[in-house]
């Protein structure tokens, strides 16, 4: 089984708090998806909302999964209070649920910073799925199933050699060398699908030329890979929901 997965949040990782990446590849990447035959499932990150309700109605539209992304992207979700976890999930599905008249049955948290309570309160808001983790065995924030208490599914991120998260830019850059993994989930950015002048602009401080060349010459067309590698995605509340009948 294989989804796609998308963080859909500010730029650059919700530190700067524009959508113009959003604004760019929404319709390219919807586009991509549909020629794929591919359903996702989007992260949102409900700050969001208010600038992108109309995008997001249309990913709705497609098909496509909205789920949670927590609602404030740059806050430390790992070291959150309980009550202060509670907040930023309830009103994250609450703002999703009342913008686009869907049910929000999906979470990850941003940056992958899993916090110790976040499936006890996934778990008593209804929601039936978790991806917070990624399946590798790199140290730091990646580090896979952290405080797993079979509370409700987790169903990590993959990765590409056992280290890599399979996020775009290591696929451009590794191939599609994915781990064996029972579900293939693949993740995408917005800010990873920008045209290259804002790619190497973006980029080119604080790179050695060397690596910022290797980086280009690998990084090609990143909806084509898209289209690649989505081929047959379903959404994460599809898959949880067939295995829970099968
Ligand atoms: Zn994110």
């Amino acid at each position: 089984m294989i989804n796609i997965s998308i963080d859909y949040e500010f730029d650059w990782g919700g530190r700067v708090k524009t959508a113009k990446a959003i604004e760019h590849v929404t319709l390219p990447l919807l586009e991509c998806l549909e020629r794929a035959g591919a359903k996702g499932t989007f992260f949102v990150s409900a700050e969001t909302v208010a600038a992108t309700t109309p995008m997001l109605r249309s990913i709705a539209d497609a098909g496509h999964e909205i789920a949670s992304h927590g609602f404030h992207h740059d806050l430390r979700y790992d070291t959150l209070s309980r009550g202060e976890l509670e907040e930023e999930i309830r009103s994250s599905k609450e703002t999703l649920e009342d913008a686009l008249g869907v049910n929000v049955v999906g979470f990850r948290t941003p940056q992958f910073r899993k916090n110790r309570y976040t499936e006890e309160v996934l778990a008593s808001m209804g929601f039936v799925y978790d991806s917070s983790s990624v399946n590798t065995s790199l140290k730091g924030r990646y580090e896979h199933r952290q405080h797993e208490y079979g509370l409700l599914p987790e169903i990590p991120v993959s990765t590409i050699y056992g280290r890599f998260p399979a996020g775009i830019k290591w696929i451009n850059l590794l191939g599609a060398k994915f781990d064996p993994d029972e579900i293939r989930v693949i993740y995408v950015h917005p800010f990873d699908l920008l045209s290259m002048t804002e790619t190497v602009q973006s980029y080119v401080k604080g790179i050695s030329p060397v690596v910022l060349a290797f980086y280009l010459a690998r990084f090609g067309s990143p909806l084509g890979t898209i289209e690649h590698v989505a081929q047959g995605s379903q959404t994460l509340a599809s898959i949880v929901a067939e295995r829970a009948i099968g």
